[in-house]
């Protein structure tokens, strides 16, 4: 328990629901409980919220779900999401704002989507009512190759992620929920909300990045 107790913050702030740190340590039984202090999951403490998941995994029961982590922002996901079965990513609901775009089913488009630095490239599988559904192919598309062409879309307001919970929870429709779209080339935790659920195979809409 001091080992635990030097890598917590020290704040004795009271927000894990024990008056001190040293209460909270006493208290944690799994990798789980670590959530409870909600300064974990900042960047200064990413080495210590490490440290203290290796030491709490050596201890646990071999068949606990592991803990899924986002890399750039550190937080915790319920699940991380892979492509349907026989798929290559998974997909993404995408609204392009430039409605002069003429985007059709096996167009190659390239977009950013909105809230995210990085520009990427995605095929389209089906088109609907202005949406597209996609699957990613890269942010680094081979420029050189001749017969690659592509429709810019600009920025685009992605809607909807499909795909299957290859580690953590199944959650239930109507949750909310933090997720870890594996092809996410930040390794960044998205936020949404689960629309439909069938096995594994699950749908989240209300996309967001602003996930603290
Ligand atoms: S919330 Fe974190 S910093 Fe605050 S008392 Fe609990 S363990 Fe300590």
């Amino acid at each position: 328990m001091a080992d635990i107790v030097e890598l917590l913050p020290g704040y004795n702030c009271g927000k894990c629901g024990y008056p001190q740190c040293r209460d909270f340590a006493s208290h944690i039984k799994d990798a789980t409980d670590l959530m409870n202090c909600p300064y974990l999951t900042h960047q200064r403490f990413h080495e210590q919220l490490k440290i203290l998941r290796q030491m709490l995994q050596d201890e646990k029961e071999p068949t606990e779900l592991p803990v899924i982590q986002g890399v750039i922002d550190g937080l915790a996901a319920e699940f991380a999401l892979g492509p349907l079965v026989g798929e290559k990513s998974c997909r993404e609901d995408v609204h392009s704002f430039d409605s002069t775009l003429d985007i059709k089913k096996g167009d190659v488009i390239r977009y950013r989507p909105l809230g995210c630095p990085i520009t990427h490239f995605a095929e389209v599988i089906e088109m609907s009512h202005g949406i597209a559904t996609v699957h990613i192919i890269g942010p680094r598309q081979r420029m050189e190759d001749r017969d690659f062409s592509y429709k810019d879309a600009g920025i685009c307001m992605i809607l909807a992620f499909e795909g299957r919970i290859m580690r953590g929870n199944v959650p239930k429709v109507g949750q909310t929920v933090r997720f870890l779209p594996e092809h996410c080339m930040m390794q960044k935790i998205h936020s949404g909300v689960v629309v439909g659920v069938e096995g594994k195979n699950i749908r989240i809409e209300i996309i967001d990045l602003k996930v603290w």
